[in-house]
């Protein structure tokens, strides 16, 4: 029976966007459909009082790969913001990543030789060779302070567990400089685009149909009779109706606020690291844009564990998740007419560059222009 589309994108995310847009361009017919009532997914932004508020939490685009950085840039400018967060630690104020300001507002230390010392005096005590956990990891890169000052109260907030629970390689996402250097992150290329993100969803659905507040679980059947493959960006265990389980994951509640000031914290990002705050940190969205309105947004982050029905924003990638996840991925290797990719679908903590990168990579497979786009 011939079908209406070529392909239903499940997910208006920047997975199923990149994927319609380039299938489109290759002459395909797409239908795109999400549960929201918006494009964009996790990047989506709204506009409140002239300021582009993120409305998942702060997205700031960052990417050592010129091709993915060339490529987005052909949806939107990107302006020079560089991520500097500043963590409060009961009202002390810290400069992030770990880095020689760092090292030298918490022990005094002028010279990267010094600081090194100090570390290696802290992870010697601590008697750790081969960090197997997020706890020792962190200890071995920074020593005991820190870890006890901005990174375990923070950590155990944000996942609900036990630093010793966690892998380690969440924390190694930080980089750790012996340079006077507060760039959070390491990558030649970053920024924010003018406009904020939906510029870019924008630009890449045009004249593709899209149908919003549309569940792919509440009309299966009926949608999947539409086209002849499927692009399914959503939880891959939802999408096996969880057989062998459900996968973990971190949900979080926004709360956002509009200010009669015109600015509250002086950056865009502030973490608070102790444990007893119950949120983990404060964006003022605004100051991501260098924006001068009169007024300002700020939103705080409050950590949850994920119930059904709430947005499963970090998967949880330890071990026991990990070993489920491939029981669901045996299962989509196997799928001929469904390709399953993004955080989702292949329960990765990936930022927006991996997941650009990954769609690209799928069209590239699927409709053989090997190595062609990235
Ligand atoms: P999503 O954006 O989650 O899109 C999936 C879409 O599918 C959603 O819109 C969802 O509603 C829809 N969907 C799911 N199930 C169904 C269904 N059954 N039916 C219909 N629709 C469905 N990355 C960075 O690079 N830099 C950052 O600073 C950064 N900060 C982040 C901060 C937070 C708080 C979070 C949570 C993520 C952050 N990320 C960041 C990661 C970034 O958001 C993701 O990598 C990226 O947006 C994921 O795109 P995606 O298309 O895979 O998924
Ligand atoms: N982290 C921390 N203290 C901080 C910031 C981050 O301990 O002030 C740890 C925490 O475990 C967090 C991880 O580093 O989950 C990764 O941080 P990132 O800022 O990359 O998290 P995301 O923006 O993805 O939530």
């Amino acid at each position: 029976m011939l079908k209406k589309y070529d392909y239903l994108i499940v997910g208006a995310g920047l997975f199923g966007s990149v994927f319609a847009y380039e299938a489109t361009r290759l002459g395909k017919k797409c239908l795109v459909i999400d549960r929201r009532n918006h494009i964009g997914g996790n990047v989506y932004c709204e506009n409140i009082e002239g300021i582009n508020v993120h409305k998942y939490g702060a997205h700031i685009f960052h990417t050592s790969n010129k091709r993915i950085w060339e490529y987005v840039n052909r949806f939107a400018e990107f302006n020079r913001y560089t991520n500097s967060p500043i963590a409060n630690y009961k009202g002390e104020i810290y400069n992030l990543p770990f880095n020689m300001n760092t090292f030298n507002k918490l022990w005094g230390v002028f010279t990267p030789e010094e600081a090194k010392n100090k570390i290696e005096e802290q992870r010697r005590e601590a008697g750790i060779s081969e960090p197997k956990n997020l706890e020792e990891q962190a200890i071995s890169l920074v020593g005991t302070d820190i870890y006890q000052k901005l990174i375990q109260g923070y950590t155990e907030k944000q996942w609900g567990r036990s630093a010793k629970e966690l892998p380690a390689f969440i924390i190694t996402r930080l980089p750790v400089r012996f340079t006077y250097d507060n760039n959070y992150f390491n990558d030649r290329y970053q920024g924010i685009p003018e406009g904020g993100y939906n510029v870019i969803v924008e630009n890449m659905l045009e004249g593709i149909e899209v149908r919003l507040n549309t569940d792919f679980f509440k009309n299966r059947e009926e949608l999947e009779g539409l086209a002849n493959k499927i692009v399914f960006t959503g939880m891959i265990d939802e999408f096996y109706n969880y057989k062998f389980g459900r996968l973990e994951y971190r949900s979080l509640r926004f709360e956002h606020e509009i200010l009669d000031m015109d600015n509250y914290q002086g950056n865009a990002v502030v973490n608070y690291t102790d444990r007893e705050t119950p949120f983990t940190r404060i964006i003022e969205h605004k100051h991501f844009e260098f924006g001068t309105q009169e007024k300002t947004v700020i939103t705080r982050e409050y950590p949850a564990e994920w119930v059904p029905g709430d947005e499963p924003y970090y998967p949880i990638n330890d071990e026991k998740n990990n070993e489920l996840y491939k029981q669901y991925k045996q299962l989509a290797e196997k799928e001929e007419n469904i390709i399953f990719g993004g955080r989702l679908a292949d329960y990765k903590y990936y930022d927006m560059h991996h997941v650009i990168y990954h769609a690209l990579k799928t069209v590239e497979k699927e409709f053989n222009l090997e190595d062609k786009m990235v």
